[in-house]
């Protein structure tokens, strides 16, 4: 499977309206504190767009200037390049990335993403998202990301193996059970994180427990949690079980439309279909398709395994983009990749919700057509914390050297996503704003208690 990148058109500009809402104008994305820390000027920049969002937020509930400083910059940016040998011999460097946003509630965590397009920018921006998921899930952690600029699927199975485990040897003193624990992405898999955490292993032989908690959404057969696999797709589905009552509209029956079929896009699909939802439309890199009678998820997600995309299945029609974007349903799930609901797509949707399963797939100008159009945005720092959560859950099991059911690690997911949709819904209530401001508020006040007993050091 080949992913095309997002499409990075630039995005109009908007200007700051009143806190805690989308803003309006020309002036959306400024702040002081981008100029006091020499942000680029971009606005179509992820990064700065990611940040912007904060300290909307920050500035609503008045968090202390320090603090928006130390938590609008990662702690750590580690770039490697490394060479591997190709199968027919010749050797090519590559580019590795793991960035460090913060550890204030927790050891470093989140994925690795194996993609060609994969940019320093685009890695910080993923990671201060994982600081602030995993403070409003309530999990131990802090927010990392790392990846490495590779197209996976133009690999063989031996250069890949190659690729990761010396990527892996590159990063080894940055990353440990303890300090930074990386997990999967786009374009990365079980299998990958198996070999991370068996040359992590060797390399850490002579001493360290548990070595193999270096890295969560292992297979199972190796230190890996059941239901880690589908657990993001889990968690849209609990915040949307959660969230949807009080939007009036009823997982059974619901109309749904999903942008990407991997983990989190195919998870969801066959997830909301067991709970009565009716797939009715899917795009991904290779093609659009919609059945108004609803779309086989488990069909579906079978297909895309074989063939690696929707392209070419049977049982619905093939449509374009646009068609895709106007399709009426009731909940949109964005599950591919960042920046892709921008103006134009905004505009096309034909949906009450956005249920976020990717990060950052919604721009800044995208969210204020959103927002103009009544449409509600469940932000992807809630709606798909599933996935850390799990992966905590597996790190729990391996620093216990127990392993849960999955009824269990069913339960417990419900459990977090439950406790952070209530805390968003109240940050909403009390601070009369958009959810995914109220996201940030909830994520933000953890992180706010946690300084306050800590202070900074020294
Ligand atoms: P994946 O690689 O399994 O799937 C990505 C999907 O996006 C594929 O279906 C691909 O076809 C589609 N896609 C790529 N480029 C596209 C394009 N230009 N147009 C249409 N579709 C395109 O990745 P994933 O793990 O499902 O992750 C998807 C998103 O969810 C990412 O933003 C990721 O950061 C986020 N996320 C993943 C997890 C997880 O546990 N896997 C957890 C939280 C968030």
């Amino acid at each position: 499977m080949t992913q095309a990148p997002a499409s990075k058109k630039p995005a109009k500009v908007a200007s700051k309206g009143k806190p805690g809402s989308p803003a309006k104008g020309p002036d959306l994305l400024t702040h002081p504190i981008f100029d006091e820390l020499g942000f680029q000027q971009d606005p179509n920049n992820l990064y700065r767009q990611t940040v912007s969002s904060m300290l909307q937020a920050a500035d609503l509930m008045n968090l202390p200037h320090q603090l928006k400083i130390v938590l609008a910059q990662p702690k750590n940016e580690i770039m490697v390049n490394f060479p591997v040998r190709m199968d027919d011999g010749e050797y090519r460097l590559f580019k590795g990335y793991r960035v460090q946003h913060n550890n204030a509630l927790g050891p470093y965590k989140g994925g690795l993403r194996f993609h060609h397009d994969v940019h320093l920018d685009d890695v910080k921006s993923l990671a201060f998202l994982m600081t602030m998921k995993c403070s409003l899930v309530g999990v131990p952690f802090g927010g990392g990301k790392g990846g490495i600029k590779v197209d996976p699927y133009k690999h063989s199975k031996a250069e890949m193996e190659r690729i990761v485990r010396r990527f892996t040897t590159a990063i080894a003193h940055q990353i440990g059970p303890d300090y930074d624990i990386p997990a999967p992405d786009v374009g990365s898999n079980a299998q990958h994180m198996a070999w991370i955490a068996d040359t992590y292993t060797f390399l850490s032989e002579v001493g360290g427990h548990q070595p193999e908690a270096v890295i969560t959404g292992k297979p199972v057969e190796f230190g890996g949690s059941l239901g880690r696999e589908k657990a993001t797709g889990q968690g849209v589905v609990d915040t949307l079980i959660e969230m949807l009552p009080e939007l009036n509209i009823d997982i059974k029956g619901c109309k749904v439309s999903i942008l990407g079929y991997g983990n989190v896009g195919s998870w969801t699909g066959r997830i909301l279909q067991d709970r009565g939802a009716k797939i009715i439309a899917v795009m991904d890199h290779t093609g659009a398709i919609a059945n108004d009678g609803g779309i086989d998820a488990y069909a579906l997600a079978q297909h895309c395994q074989k063939f690696g995309g929707v392209g070419g299945f049977k049982n619905a029609d093939k449509i374009d983009k646009d068609e895709f974007y106007q399709t009426k349903v009731d909940v949109f799930v964005p599950a591919a990749l960042e920046q892709m609901i921008q103006e134009p797509e905004a505009k096309m949707l034909n949906c009450k919700v956005v249920a976020e399963g990717a990060n950052a797939p919604t721009t800044p100008a995208g969210e204020r057509v959103l927002e103009q159009r009544g449409i509600e945005v469940l932000p992807a720092i809630l709606c798909n914390a599933g996935g850390v959560t799990v992966s905590y859950f597996e790190w729990v099991q391996n620093k216990t050297c127990k392993s849960w059911d999955l009824e269990q690690v069913d339960h417990e997911l419900n459990k977090h996503m439950i406790r952070a949709a209530g805390k968003v819904r109240d940050a909403r209530k009390k601070y009369k704003c958009g959810l995914r401001t109220a996201a940030y508020i909830g994520a933000l006040e953890r992180l706010k208690a946690a300084y306050e007993v800590r202070g900074i050091f020294p």
